[in-house]
């Protein structure tokens, strides 16, 4: 994996926000102030603008300067944690930064959850985005732990995140500005956790086609 492949990624992210900006932004008018997926586009608008930038570094690099970028272009709470998976995930990557194995992408994506949850202090339960992220790191150790192969992996993550992001309904928000609703918050699904699970299960298809 490379800047290109970074970039990749980045379209396919950037397509599926496009194509559910309506329901996004209906969801967080329910329960938060309705602008989480304009932040997301505005930060995926500026990543599209660097991409000969980004597609000339190698994997961390890449990931390094897509980062900075979130952070000073998506407002809210998602860009800081945005910038901690992408940073977070960098950082584990190393020096050459390739992930050569469903080993390293389990490494490197948990790196870069664990860095979110430093920074949102939010755990499983709260009706964030973690309760999207961490269920897919988790299941992607177990994959690497079994020694599934990529396409297996590829294959099993959207459903993973697909649960995950629908269990947020009848979560009690606890963090995040949803939090003020209390027990009204109950019975909508989280924003973040909905474009979090649409951008994983976009990258997945987006890898997935690639190897094919
Ligand atoms: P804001 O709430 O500041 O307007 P956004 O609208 O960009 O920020 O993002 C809202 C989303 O951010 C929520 O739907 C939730 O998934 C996520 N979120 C909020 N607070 C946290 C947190 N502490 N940790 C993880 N995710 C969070
Ligand atoms: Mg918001």
């Amino acid at each position: 994996m490379n800047g290109k492949t970074v970039m990749a990624c980045i379209e396919a992210a950037h397509a599926t926000l496009k194509e559910h900006t309506e329901e996004i932004a209906a969801l967080d008018q329910q329960i938060g102030d309705g602008d989480h997926i304009f932040n997301l586009l505005r930060g995926a608008d500026a990543l599209l603008g660097l991409r000969a930038d980004i597609e000339a570094e190698a994997f961390a690099p890449a990931l390094d300067l897509a980062a900075s970028k979130l952070l000073s272009t998506v407002g809210g709470s998602s860009g800081p944690l945005f910038y901690s998976l992408l940073h977070g995930m960098a950082k584990a990557s190393g020096e050459s930064g390739d992930v050569a194995s469903v080993q390293d992408a389990a490494r490197i994506f948990a790196a870069g959850v664990d860095a979110v949850a430093q920074r949102g202090k939010a755990g499983l339960g709260s009706k964030t985005m973690m309760d999207v992220l961490i269920p897919v790191a988790s299941r992607l150790a177990e994959l690497a732990d079994s020694d599934a192969s990529p396409e297996a992996v590829l294959d099993t993550l959207p459903g993973v995140a697909e649960q995950s992001m629908l269990a947020t309904r009848d979560m009690l928000a606890t963090k995040g500005r949803a939090s003020f609703l209390g027990e009204r918050s109950r019975g909508h699904i989280d924003p973040g956790a909905r474009s979090s699970q649409l951008m994983i299960d976009a990258v997945c298809a987006r890898l997935a086609q690639d190897r094919a």
